[in-house]
């Protein structure tokens, strides 16, 4: 069985198909305190993160993305942030957030609707 997106609601499976349209698949972080806000993120309860479990690279921002080596990577530190909530999750979710990040996130949600349906997911070339 393929492995697939960990994310509410997405159904983005780990095939060739898929590859070959640019999703990629991406591995919650080693590191214990960012791989619990990658779980926080998913709003998903109960769910904690096997060493299996995926993310595609549709619940990203671009910038969020390390195009420059072989692979494509998510930064360190980075988070996913993009997702289709079921209505009763969404709402704001009381997280601890630096005074850089909670800047970097004002200027990125301006509208987030607005946003869910413009944004394309990047092509980045996967190898
Ligand atoms: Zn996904």
């Amino acid at each position: 069985m393929p492995q697939s997106c960990a994310a509410w609601g997405c159904t983005n499976h780990r095939t060739v198909e898929n590859r070959s349209r640019g999703i990629t698949f991406h591995k919650f972080p080693k590191n214990k305190e960012l791989r619990r806000q990658w779980e926080v993120a998913l709003r998903r309860e109960g769910f904690s993160a096997s060493e299996s479990s995926v993310l595609c690279n549709e619940h990203f921002k671009p910038e969020d993305f390390d195009m420059t080596g072989q692979i494509v990577r998510i930064r360190d530190g980075a988070k996913p942030s993009i997702f289709s909530f079921p209505p009763h999750l969404q709402r704001p979710v009381a997280t601890r957030k630096t005074e850089a990040s909670r800047k970097a996130e004002e200027s990125w949600s301006v509208d987030c609707s607005q946003i869910f349906q413009e944004i394309e997911p990047p092509l980045p070339n996967v190898v």
